[in-house]
Formats: C-alpha cells, sequence, structure tokens
C-alpha cells in the first residue's frame, strides 16, 4: 500500500510532526511514514523579501518521492511566499504529488498574541489536509466549514473543519 510521507524541511518540533502524522494517517486512512533527515530549506531563502520560495522548496522534494509515495508533504516553521503573494500558508501540485505547509504564520505569537500549541496544531492539521486536497485535483471550495474553503487569513482557517465536505469527499480522485 502506498503511503504518505512526511518530510521535515528545517528544525520541526518532533512532537508536532509525530501528532500531525498520527491525524493525517488516521483521515486519510492510508500508512504515514516520517521522513529524515530533514530538507535544509536555505536553498530557498531570498534575502531581499527574507522569506522561502515554496516552489522552489516543492522542486527540492521531488527526489525524496520513491514507489511507495501516495503523497509527500513537506513541512516547515519558515516564512513561504510565492513572487505574486506576500505569503502563502503552503503551495501544493494540483493532481500532484508534493505538498508543503509553514506553521509560520500559524502561530498565535506571529500576530502578537499568547502561544497555543493546541491552536496551531488544529491549524496545521487543517492547512495539510487543505494542501493535499489538492493534489487529490480539489480546487476551493464556497463551502466555508470545508476544508477546502480558500483562507488568505489565519480566523479563516479556524472557521475551516479539517475534512472535506460532502460534495468535495465526493470529488477526490
Ligand atoms: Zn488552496
Ligand atoms: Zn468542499
Amino acid at each position: 500500500m502506498k503511503e504518505l510521507h512526511l518530510l521535515p524541511i528545517g528544525n520541526v518540533p518532533p512532537d508536532l510532526l509525530g501528532w500531525l502524522q498520527r491525524q493525517l494517517c488516521e483521515l486519510f486512512r492510508v500508512p504515514c511514514t516520517l521522513l529524515q533527515p530533514a530538507l535544509d530549506p536555505r536553498v530557498a531563502y531570498h534575502p531581499e523579501r527574507e522569506q522561502y520560495h515554496s516552489s522552489e522548496l516543492i522542486a527540492r522534494m521531488q527526489p525524496y518521492v520513491s514507489d511507495q509515495t501516495w503523497k509527500l508533504l513537506g513541512v516547515t516553521t519558515e516564512d513561504l511566499y510565492i513572487p505574486i503573494l506576500t505569503f502563502v500558508f503552503g503551495e501544493a501540485q494540483i493532481g500532484g504529488k508534493l505538498a508543503i505547509v509553514s506553521t509560520h504564520r500559524l502561530r498565535q505569537e506571529f500576530y502578537g498574541l499568547p502561544e497555543d500549541k493546541q491552536l496551531l496544531a488544529q491549524r496545521l492539521l487543517t492547512e495539510s489536509v487543505h494542501e493535499l486536497g489538492h493534489t487529490l485535483q480539489l480546487t476551493h471550495c464556497d463551502d466555508y466549514n470545508c476544508v477546502m474553503a480558500a483562507s488568505h487569513a489565519v480566523e479563516w482557517i479556524d472557521i475551516k473543519q479539517p475534512t472535506f465536505c460532502s460534495d468535495c469527499a465526493s470529488r477526490i480522485v
């Protein structure tokens, strides 16, 4: 059976990764493996923006894909961007195998609020399922409770459930 592979990109808290691994395994009903060693994110660092280009990181993830790979999800704590946007929470290959998510702007501290580990974990799960949904060829959904609803701000992630609405679930290929 093909597996969901998680790849840390830089230093990611192991307890958070382990928790995400268990949740995704249960949700997608596939074996889920944590790949090591971590990918070094510095190759995609752009000093003029002080951010990491997510598409470049996705390109660097390609060699980690094997015959066993169902999907490969990169997880990083670094701040991601694509050139046309200020930032991205994550990026995915539509209908492909690769996706990446960042915890950077999912942390309450980023918004000047006290740390909330549980909220961070929940947001990371929702964002991970969202990006994996794109790899399953899903586009954005109008149902704001659905994990495939677009989120341009962190508050929108908090409205969503980390699950697909029945319409999206039926369209998964
Ligand atoms: Zn999206
Ligand atoms: Zn939906």
